[in-house]
């Protein structure tokens, strides 16, 4: 186990304490044949709140959960953490204290997928046999695809990135220490969870600099793979202004490719000039990493499309050729930004899908319509809540222009989801915010 990880479960060791003992199956008590209704993979997100659901509904042992991690982190956070504004420990639980109790955790990880034969191989060997599953293992982070990027997170205090637990407490020190210069952030040439985190850090980095008098002598650059800044023209019309005003270059089809610590560089490739490269000098570099579905799941074919990601329909997230097998969140090739809000909003219609395909009864007709959701922090106190569907339609929960920088959508952000999240969607309660949105616009709408 890393050191980090150690402490952070010494910090989670209090709320442990309060956990209820449940039902935990140590690597020596299992042998090989393991059978279940309802096999869920990965305990992160999706796999917690799904697993919350069914197994309340199926009852005691009949979902197992294969799940490595000491740790589940509340993700979303992160972005706080780098701010400043909250830490490490207050993002973390221990998984055991998450899990649901019902549930079967088989604290290992799937090592090879056989959907042909309704089971799968752990790491340790074992094989989990199951009726149905749900794979939710989440986007792996490819820090090693940039190269030279790991070297400088271990070595250079002033290359740092938000998306790992692991670098994630670099962001602020390196704030903290920035006595000018220019100061990148990156956004990859792949999908990424959370796509407004990239940016979100560099309006808090852009606010900070202004509170400590270096905005001055500061360069602030975001350098993104996209040819866009945001995916929603209503908030990237919004997010242009912001840069405008506040001094911010935007830089776009600009991919990092290399990161040169000793000599303070990174370089970059011109995505629609193959083969030319731009190198800039930094005094601080907030990188993104590339990022894919798990090998794990990209090697196994029968399961995903040609991209690597779990291969599913995208109005139930059923598979599209087992049908005993769905998938949720980040790791699915539904067209939508990929957040815990829009696994949410997945969470109802795959409850109701899977347990009518159960039951052998008829589908139902709830669809998800790619409701997702991205809390635009755009510094100390203030927040753009976008919140649109697969069309990139806004599918705003408030009566108000979420397009505008708000006090109150970043009050939510940071002092009511965490709560949203470790009560009501790990427990398998909170399915998005359509029933709010339906009674604040009085019914009207989708
Ligand atoms: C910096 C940052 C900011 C973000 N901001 C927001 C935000 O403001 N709003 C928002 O809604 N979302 C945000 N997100 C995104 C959100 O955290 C993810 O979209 C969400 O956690 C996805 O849930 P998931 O269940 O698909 O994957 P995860 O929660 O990542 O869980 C995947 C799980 O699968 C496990 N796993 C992986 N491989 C295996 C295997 N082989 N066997 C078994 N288990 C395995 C992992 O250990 C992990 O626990 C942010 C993320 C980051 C990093």
């Amino acid at each position: 186990m890393k050191s980090l990880d150690r402490c952070i479960l010494h910090a989670c060791r209090l709320h442990t304490l309060s956990v209820q003992s449940r039902s935990f199956a140590s690597t020596s008590e299992l042998r090989k044949n393991i059978k279940c209704d309802l096999l869920v993979v990965g305990g992160g997100a999706g796999g917690c709140a799904m697993a919350a659901k069914f197994a309340s509904k199926l009852g005691k042992n009949k979902v197992v959960i294969v799940e490595p991690k000491d740790v589940h982190y509340y993700q979303p956070m992160f972005t706080l953490i780098g701010g400043g504004m909250k830490t490490l420990a207050d993002s973390a639980r221990s998984m055991a204290s998450v899990l649901p109790s019902k549930a079967q955790w088989v604290k290992d990880e799937v090592a090879q997928f056989s959907p042909k034969l309704n089971s799968v191989t752990t790491k340790n060997g074992d094989t989990i046999e199951y009726n149905f599953m749900l794979v939710a293992v989440g986007l792996q982070l490819n820090y090693d695809k940039v190269k030279g990027l790991e070297d400088a997170l271990a070595k250079d205090p002033r290359v740092c990135s938000n998306f790992s637990p692991q670098y994630v407490d670099k962001t602020f020190k390196a704030l903290q220490n920035f006595q000018g210069g220019p100061a990148i952030f990156t956004f990859p040439n792949t999908p990424v969870k959370c796509a407004g985190a990239p940016q979100k850090v560099m309006y808090i980095t852009e606010e900070f600099l202004r509170k400590v008098g270096k905005r001055d002598v500061s360069d602030i650059k975001y350098c993104t793979s996209l040819g866009v800044i945001f995916g929603v023209k209503k908030y990237a019309a919004a997010l242009l202004e912001l840069c405008k005003k506040r001094g911010i270059e935007v830089n776009l089809r600009q991919n990092l490719i290399k990161v040169k610590h000793e000599t303070s560089e990174a370089v970059f490739e011109y995505l629609d000039k193959p083969g030319e490269t731009i190198t800039l000098k930094y005094s601080l570099l907030h990188a993104t990493p590339p990022m894919s579905a798990p090998d794990v799941l990209s090697k196994c074919s029968d399961l995903t499309d040609k991209a690597g990601y779990l291969d599913v329909n995208k109005t139930n997230l059923q598979h599209v050729k087992f049908p005993n097998v769905f998938g949720i969140g980040d790791c699915t090739n539904v067209p939508t930004s990929k957040t815990a809000a829009a696994v949410a909003g997945q969470c109802g219609v795959i409850k109701k899908h899977l347990a009518a395909v159960m039951a052998g009864k008829p589908l139902p007709s709830a669809e998800y319509d790619g409701y997702t959701s991205c809390p635009l922090v755009t510094g100390y106190s203030s927040c753009i809540l976008a919140e649109f569907d697969y069309d990139g339609q806004p599918l705003e929960t408030f009566p108000f222009n979420q397009g505008k920088e708000r006090w109150s959508t970043f009050f939510m952000k940071k002092a009511i989801m965490p709560d949203l999240y470790w009560h009501g969607m790990l427990n398998g309660y909170w399915e998005g915010p359509k029933i709010f949105r339906k009674i604040l616009h009085f019914g009207m709408g989708k």
